[in-house]
């Protein structure tokens, strides 16, 4: 009997995903770190004993209510929550308003860097009084609470400001990421029915003006539209088209309005914003999320999971406010937690491959949030970038969007952090709205390439077929077992899509749709979407899993893994990776990366064909697109690829395919 079949015996593997590759290194939490950190292991037992409470006390403590609220959780028309129901609050007034009321006027909301070097710096008090003119220059434009604003900006201090005068007002917004097309920003305004577009001329990306108004000029005019006005931020002073009676720029109607608003206070249900996915598996849903318990658990998360200390820290989150992570950890969580962040526009190579750490040493950022993406194309280019630069105020790492490959985070650790900071790999989704698996810096001893443990107040666990939780050391499927603060409200539109996509898999479980397995203390290692698994000989294998050990060799940087269809085992193994600067492509080097899956994970796992390719289709969020990859590995017209970021990587691809190696 070969080591795979003997595998396929631990009856805890048998339903669900195979539980191959073992990351043994830990990292204990460092004392010092401890004695000052807010988060501590107590949480736990605290919060399990009687979750509501607890996010009622988290809801008391991090959020001011103008109307108190005395109802918790309503589960009674499950699966849409009501959270705090009879509670009423704004979302602006609490990441901006009670600051500057609490004599946290003068303290830096937000500092910004552009592209090209230019920088602002937006006090709590300044940022009152823009949110307040933009919160009247809505009102002039015939914008009420509970009318849809579309939002398709840069990423410059008017996308927060635009988010924050919207929420002042109890008018959802719908964040279109500006790097999305023309027909994307269609669909997605008509779906919302979008009252209003706010834009800008372009934004910075590349070192050269990339424009903006253009598409939106081409959706709006693809047929009838609510859209009643264009409001439109100068950034680039490039030439745009114009609409006269439609189209206004911002610096007439916000700069001139009044400084003075009041917000208007809304139900804790009331919406406050819907946000569509980006897309990697079919047709985008237009996520929703509401208020109270929204702004409650963006702020726990983001004061725990980072350990933020607002006066002193300076935070720096990398997302774009077209993503999720935007919202929650660059919009609401840190403002609403009166932290001072830094805002980048544009590109990390742009100046030069250093920019990112060049920021990092110029503001003396402390806690610095990003994509394992992003951390593999740093490995790729090399060290000698960040170590060009003073990155000693760093004190907290996170990473969000895809499994950190464990040599990745070693690195992230080693080559960013010193050796020293605590690395937090933070599991969530656009539809969770806040993050739901962490560890919690100083109180959890930390695994390489595992989210770990459920945070305090959240419930998670792994289930087979069947919807039995797997035992500790086997795989499944990720599911959130009880309503959760921030958790949707639904599907904008579609009630039934969003009982079908989440809650029908297991009745009465959230279906994440993500792999995971638990480890022998039963923390959770996420394994990639279970559209993407992999089924071999009867072997279901996780992508993950895979790449990671590919990662772990030294002559690699990024991998993508596929199953593609076959006769004899139902799939093969399909690898494509980008090597490392420097390392030749040769018979010999993909030769020894298949030996080394082999030898890191099993005989079953090795990959039948190993393709050195420069790219990897990925999302504009930074995801990689597997579907895409199967389409190329067995052999068929490549699908949908409108999300991609750069849509002629899978033209290369396939043109690299036929190439011997
Ligand atoms: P779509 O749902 O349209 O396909 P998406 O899932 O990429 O898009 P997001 O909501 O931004 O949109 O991403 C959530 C997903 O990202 C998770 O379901 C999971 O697959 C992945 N993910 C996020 N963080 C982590 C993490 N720390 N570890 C592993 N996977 C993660
Ligand atoms: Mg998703």
């Amino acid at each position: 009997m070969t080591t795979e079949e003997s595998r396929t015996e631990n009856p805890a593997q048998a339903a669900g995903l195979e539980n191959l590759s073992t990351e043994l290194r830990r990292f204990p939490p460092d004392a010092e770190f401890s004695a000052q950190a807010n988060a501590h292991a107590e949480l736990y037992p605290w919060a399990s004993a009687d979750p509501e409470r607890f996010w009622a006390e988290q809801a008391r403590d991090l959020i001011t209510w103008h109307e108190p609220f005395t109802e918790v959780l309503d589960w009674s028309n499950a699966p849409v929550a009501r959270w705090f129901a009879d509670g009423s609050l704004n979302a602006c007034y609490n990441a901006v308003d009670r600051h500057v009321e609490a004599g946290n006027g003068d303290r830096v909301a937000i500092a910004f860097e552009g592209e090209p070097g230019d920088t602002r710096s937006i006090t709590y008090a300044d940022l009152q009084r823009e949110v307040s003119r933009a919160a009247n220059a809505l009102g002039a434009l015939g914008i009420t609470t509970g009318d849809r604003v579309a939002v398709y900006l840069p990423m410059i201090p008017e996308a927060v400001i635009a988010l924050l005068a919207c929420a002042r007002i109890g008018a959802p917004h719908s964040v279109v990421f500006g790097g999305f097309s023309a027909e994307a920003l269609r669909s997605r305004i008509a779906d919302a029915e979008a009252k209003l577009v706010i834009t800008a001329d372009g934004g910075y990306r590349r070192g050269a003006p990339a424009a903006l108004k253009p598409a939106v000029d081409e959706a709006l005019a693809k047929g009838p539209t609510t859209v009643e006005h264009v409001l439109v931020v100068r950034r680039t002073g490039q030439d745009v088209a114009w609409t006269d009676d439609r189209d206004v720029w911002w610096h007439d109607v916000v700069d001139t309005a009044s400084d003075q608003h009041t917000p208007v206070w809304v139900e804790a249900e009331h919406p406050l914003f819907i946000l569509y996915t980006s897309g990697t598996t079919g047709k985008p849903k237009g996520i929703f999320h509401t208020t109270g318990g929204y702004l409650t658990q963006v702020a726990f998360t983001h004061l725990n999971v980072f350990d933020l200390k607002a006066a002193t820290d300076v935070y720096w989150c990398t997302a774009d406010v077209g993503w999720v992570t935007g919202h929650s950890y660059v919009v609401y969580g840190p403002l609403v937690n009166g932290a001072t962040q830094v805002i980048y526009e544009g590109t990390p190579d742009t100046p030069g491959r250093d920019r990112w750490w060049s920021i990092v040493e110029k503001y003396r950022v402390s806690i610095l949030y990003t994509a394992p993406t992003a951390i593999r194309t740093c490995m790729k280019w090399g060290e000698e970038y960040p170590a060009g630069h003073d990155l000693s105020s760093l004190r907290v790492l996170g990473s969000v969007g895809e499994s950190i490959n464990p040599e990745a985070w070693i690195w992230y650790r080693r080559v960013i952090g010193a050796d020293r900071t605590p690395i937090v790999d933070t599991w969530w989704q656009t539809e969770t709205g806040a993050i739901m698996i962490s560890p919690l810096p100083g109180a959890t001893t930390l695994k390489p390439g595992s989210a770990q443990v459920p945070l305090p107040g959240i419930s998670a666990d792994v289930v087979d077929d069947e919807a039995h939780p797997v035992p500790d050391g086997g795989g499944g499927y990720l599911v959130l077992t009880r309503p959760w603060p921030a958790m949707l409200r639904g599907i904008w539109g579609d009630p039934q899509r969003f009982k079908d996509t989440y809650w029908s898999r297991f009745p009465g479980l959230y279906f994440a749709g993500d792999g995971a397995k638990k480890d022998d203390d039963g923390d959770i290692w996420l394994l990639g979407r279970v559209d993407d698994v992999m089924n071999v000989s009867g072997h279901r294998l996780s992508t993950t899993e895979i790449e990671s050990a590919l990662v772990s060799h030294p002559s690699v940087a990024e991998a993508a893994v596929v199953g593609a269809a076959d006769e004899t085992t139902g799939q093969i193994v399909v690898a494509f990776v980008i090597l490392r600067g420097g390392i030749e492509q040769t018979e010999q080097t993909v030769e020894e990366l298949r030996a080394h899956v082999a030898k890191e994970i099993g005989a079953i796992a090795k990959p039948r064909r190993i393709l050195v390719v420069q790219e990897l289709p990925k999302t504009r969020s930074g995801k990689i697109m597997r579907r895409l990859l199967r389409d190329v590995a067995e052999h068929r017209a490549v699908g949908d690829a409108t999300t991609l970021a750069d849509s002629s990587v899978m033209t290369l691809i396939a043109a690299g395919l036929d190439k011997p190696v």
